[in-house]
């Protein structure tokens, strides 16, 4: 049988993690006050801030997946009967309106069709005065980018709050440069780490709109940047995951090593080379070109799968026979799409021409 360590894993998360990654599992533990982890910690918020882009001193490793990140982000600057114009064009779109209502907000949805991008101005112009204005960077369900950009220009007295699980490190994503005031990510999709935490950065401008006293203790940011930014006078908040910090310290290492620029640069030609593939294939891709990720690819599944066999089928045989995972479709695409991911360390060309020869075969095309 097929060791489970040669599992290439192409589907929406997580992807493989590099290599330095996995030795980094393997360092002694350390007390979370220990001056040589709080180094670290502080190395990993300095590669934070590389990666995202920005100044911001609150950029840290939230303890938790990506969904803490948005838990965290919205807890802290959303009051009760605020409005929070929410970007729909996808499943992760929906769960930001799920949180956001929640906690009290009044949530302005605005739509897209799944597949679709959303339109900038549409959500400029969705109402007078919201409190936030929040947006999935990269919609993981679709396949599509939504852009930030022409959001931050026009966001007004807005904060603008982007979630990045599925850019960062994948596409440019320019905090600073975009005016971004909250932005999260999970550490399993471009990064190339395991999931379990979410890399977050929040602006000064944001900071001082943060609610008093949170509904949740546990993700009170005002509180945990007493922790993550207090030099010498730190105190305990919660037990840092210590073995995921370093893990999540060498993962940036190794992006930041190939250079973040480069990082994008082979993410966009493992995806174009996906792509293109399929295509040759005679498959239909769903995104529209200009808005289409390279590292997450939604692909129609044909009409004429080979007799007896269903689009479960297909991946089910990638994975026994070839090892390589590849995502289903969710919600509306449920069936109807198969999601390709190219993601972090995975996204190495050996790993699309493998998954191209493999569907081929399984598809006889
Ligand atoms: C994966 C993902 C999330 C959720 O992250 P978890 O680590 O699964 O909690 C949120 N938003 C987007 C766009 C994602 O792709």
């Amino acid at each position: 049988a097929m060791a489970l360590s040669d599992r290439i894993l192409m589907g929406p998360g997580p992807s493989n993690p590099y290599p330095e990654v996995v030795s980094a599992f393997t360092r002694p533990m350390l007390g979370h006050l220990d001056p040589e982890f709080l180094e670290v910690l502080d190395q990993t918020c300095e590669r934070l801030r590389a990666v995202f882009r920005t100044q911001n001193a609150l950029t840290f490793p939230l303890s938790g997946t990506g969904s803490a990140g948005m838990e965290a982000v919205l807890v802290n600057v959303v009051r009760t009967g605020e409005t929070v114009v929410v970007g729909v064009n996808g499943l992760f779109g929906e769960r930001l309106c799920e949180v956001a209502g929640r906690l009290g907000a009044h949530v302005v949805r605005v739509e897209a069709p799944w597949g679709e991008p959303l339109d900038p101005d549409a959500l400029l112009g969705a109402h007078r005065s919201p409190a936030v204005i929040a947006v999935v960077h990269a919609e993981t369900s679709t396949g599509v980018r939504n852009d930030l950009e022409p959001l931050a220009t026009g966001k007004g007295d807005a904060l603008l709050l982007a979630d990045t699980v599925t850019s960062l490190g994948g596409i440019p994503v320019e905090v600073d440069g975009w005016g971004v005031d909250l932005a999260y990510s999970g550490t399993q999709k471009c990064l190339g780490v395991p999931p379990g935490l979410a890399p977050l950065t929040v602006s000064e401008r944001a900071r001082g709109r943060f609610v008093d006293r949170p509904s949740s203790w546990y993700f009170d940011l005002g509180l945990i940047s007493r922790y993550v930014e207090g030099g010498s006078g730190r105190t305990y908040h919660h037990t840092a995951p210590v073995s995921m910090v370093f893990a999540l310290h060498a993962g940036l290492g190794a992006l930041l090593d190939e250079g973040i620029a480069e990082s994008w640069a082979r993410h966009a030609a493992c995806g174009r080379l996906l792509q293109d593939g399929l295509e040759k294939l005679g498959l239909e891709l769903v995104a529209p070109p200009e808005h289409r990720l390279p590292q997450l690819t939604t692909v129609r599944v044909p009409g004429d799968l080979p007799a007896g066999m269903s689009e479960a089928d297909v991946r089910g045989v990638l994975l026994q026979r070839y090892g390589i995972e590849i995502g289903a479709g969710v919600g509306p695409m449920t069936g109807t799409v198969w999601r390709i991911g190219c993601m972090g360390h995975t996204a190495r060309p050996r790993n699309v021409e493998l998954l191209l020869g493999a569907l081929g075969e399984v598809l006889g095309r």
